[in-house]
């Protein structure tokens, strides 16, 4: 658990784009402009998975106390994390797109769903 080494600049797998680390005490595990994530944890902050797959963002929660919290899901193996978003810091994350998965169903019971709907016939 070496905080200091963990809350590091790295580059996005997902967009690309350059990632600064978190100016508010805590260690960034997610891009701020896509909300990708890595799957290196097996526990939070352990980096103990050798999956090493991009974690697409596939829900956002509001906690009353805690704040956002995004769900990650692994494109490789399909595990699924829960990371804190990451606000009050230089580059917090997207605003706008929190909202627009916060607003969204989560997208793994949509195919439940669609069954429901297009059945009939
Ligand atoms: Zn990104
Ligand atoms: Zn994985």
């Amino acid at each position: 658990m070496s905080r200091k080494t963990e809350n590091t600049a790295f580059v996005c797998e997902n967009c690309g784009r350059p990632v600064p680390p978190l100016t508010n005490g805590s260690y960034r595990n997610h891009c701020p402009f896509c909300l990708c994530s890595k799957h290196v944890d097996e526990a939070p902050g352990d980096r103990a998975s050798d999956c090493g797959g991009v974690m697409d963002p596939v829900a956002v929660l509001f906690r009353p106390g805690k704040g956002w919290q995004i769900v990650h899901r692994c494109r490789r193996c399909g595990a699924e994390r829960r990371n804190v978003a990451a606000e009050n810091t230089e580059a917090p994350d997207d605003g706008a797109l929190l909202r627009a998965l916060a607003a969204e169903p989560r997208r793994e019971g949509t195919e439940k769903q669609e069954r429901r709907k297009t059945r009939r016939g």
